[in-house]
């Protein structure tokens, strides 16, 4: 079949799935659909694989992974040219991101003992004849399936950790980037050819569904709430666990006190990086009133320096996906026609498949531009009188993924109280980058975490071993206890927890 090619829109022709350059439309992939036997087939690999490099012990595996990390950084001119030209997003973006995700596999490579390992833990009184131990033992093959808007970072932070883990994987790229998806696989093949350990199924969202319904014994799924309703309930099919990382509509609170050259910075980036496709961008800010004009001024002339565009000198890029174009235009007309005003950009910013930075202000809590996902470059930007209003507001919606705030004495205590899985202080998006700390979000924003200990641990399952090391003064688990014995036990109990009253 040949479709007839919209730029940046995958064209399925026949029986490949063809790659395009969203602004220029020219082609840089393309890579054979897997039908449904195509993708069992390789998770029936993936399953022997899977054996073998858990058999391969953490100091290997830690090895194979740093060797892969120094190999994509030796080739990071190639990996980011390749994201610029599937995506459309500048150079520079596609190298932070790169770095990202690269630091990310390398802090999981070194720790993944540390936090998986065996380790003997502390009996309890009750059982004091036995000792306790735990370790976290892989899954076996983890699915995964990836968005398009961060093809490097958002996938390989279930990647990562799961090979890390001990798990072979099944990746299904967004069909949107599936020539970066494809890279990684191959710069993984090239440190680890034994066995195909990480592989790549290349379609569209059936070929995602194949995944939840083969025999994979976790899927870990990054893109829309309503994609990840789909996936939770075909692996519910199978009892098959998953991992569900989705939309966000973050806000970012600028308290009194703040250095407003810096909120205003750090505000333009995190919410028009990569165009405002980000999950963890801002897009919505709550100022305290007192400040709230010296801020938008700032916000104002910053966005509106912003270069649009494919060249090399461009801060944002095209919209890679062509429906959100819509998407982001109804928000844009739904703010203005409902008393919200644009004092940057506005509705002729949108010249597809560009959207120039919008700032729009007085726009009611219950449209659409607040409480929906616009995934552009926009930002809606309100007054509010008080801290407590601010946080009630940032905490009204259903998504709750990343947010930011920006004050001196009462930010740390603003952060606690926004109800989302990661908060910056004085900065935009840091959260993401720092491979100590656990990435996800709570409501529609998703549940599970990758990155850091929890997200090692997310692709790993819990086991845990008691071993008896010596004879039983309290035995409760036999029929050979006497009545005793059970007059003993109660003393025990009643000494150990029947004081606190
Ligand atoms: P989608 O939900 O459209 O797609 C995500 C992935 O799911 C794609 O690979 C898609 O394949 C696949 N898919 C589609 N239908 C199914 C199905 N029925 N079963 C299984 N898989 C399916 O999201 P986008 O790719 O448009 O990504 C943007 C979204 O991702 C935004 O909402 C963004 O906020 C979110 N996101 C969340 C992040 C987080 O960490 N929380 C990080 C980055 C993005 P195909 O592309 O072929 O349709």
């Amino acid at each position: 079949m040949t479709a007839t090619r919209i730029p940046g829109m995958p064209a399925v022709e026949d029986g490949h799935l063809v790659s395009t350059n969203p602004a220029t439309g020219a082609e840089v992939g393309r890579f054979p659909v897997a039908d449904p036997a195509a993708v069992t087939a390789a998770v029936d690999r993936a399953r022997d694989a899977a054996g073998w490099w858990a058999g391969l012990g953490q100091a290997a595996r830690k090895e194979r992974l740093l060797a892969w990390v120094a190999l994509v950084t030796a080739r990071i001119d190639e990996i980011t040219g390749l994201i610029h030209d599937e995506g459309g997003k500048p150079v520079a973006e596609a190298v932070v991101e790169t770095v990202g995700a690269l630091d990310h596999v390398a802090w999981q490579a070194k720790n993944a003992k540390r936090v998986l390992g065996p380790r003997k833990v502390r009996s309890t009184v009750m059982l004091a004849e036995h000792s306790a131990w735990l370790e976290y033992q892989p899954y076996g093959v983890i699915g995964v399936i990836g968005p398009w808007n961060y093809p490097i970072f958002t996938p390989m932070g279930s990647i990562g950790c799961a090979l890390a883990a001990g798990n072979a994987v099944v990746f299904k790229p967004s069909e949107y980037t599936p020539a970066v998806g494809q890279w990684l696989a191959d710069t993984f093949a090239e440190v680890v050819p034994e066995r195909p350990v990480f592989q790549v199924v290349h379609g569209l969202g059936d070929v995602g569904a194949a995944l939840c319904r083969s025999t994979v014994d976790k899927v870990a799924f990054t893109g829309s709430t309503a994609t990840g309703k789909k996936v939770m309930a075909a692996c519910a099919e199978s009892l098959t666990p998953v991992l569900v990382e989705c939309g966000g509509k973050d806000a970012m609170i600028v308290d009194e006190d703040a250095d407003l050259d810096a909120a205003a910075s750090a505000c333009t980036w995190g919410g028009l990086t990569n165009a405002g496709q980000t999950c963890v961008g801002i897009e919505r800010v709550y100022v305290l009133e007192s400040v709230y004009q010296p801020f938008l001024d700032r916000l104002v002339e910053r966005a509106g320096k912003l270069k649009v565009g494919v060249g090399d000198d461009a801060d944002i890029g095209p919209i890679t996906m062509p429906s959100q174009v819509d998407v982001i235009r109804r928000h844009i007309s739904d703010a203005l026609d409902r008393g919200g005003r644009a004092v940057l950009g506005g509705p002729d910013a949108v010249q597809p498949p560009y959207v120039q930075p919008t700032i729009l202000v007085d726009v009611p809590e219950d449209s659409a531009a607040v409480r929906e996902e616009t995934f552009g470059p926009t930002l809606t930007v309100a007054k509010v009188s008080t801290v407590d209003d601010a946080i009630a507001r940032a905490n009204a919606v259903r998504y709750g993924l990343g947010s930011a705030v920006f004050g001196k004495r009462r930010a740390m205590a603003i952060a606690r109280r926004l109800r989302s899985g990661m908060t910056s202080v004085n900065a935009t998006l840091t959260f993401a980058g720092m491979s100590t700390l656990p990435f996800g979000g709570v409501g529609d924003s998703g549940f599970g975490r990758i990155h850091g200990d929890d997200g090692l641990r997310e692709f790993a399952r819990a086991k845990a071993i008691t071993k008896r090391r010596g004879p039983s003064l309290l035995p409760s688990t036999t029929f050979d206890r006497t009545p005793r014995h059970v007059e003993l036990i109660k003393k025990a109990l009643r000494l150990l927890h029947g004081r606190k009253r």
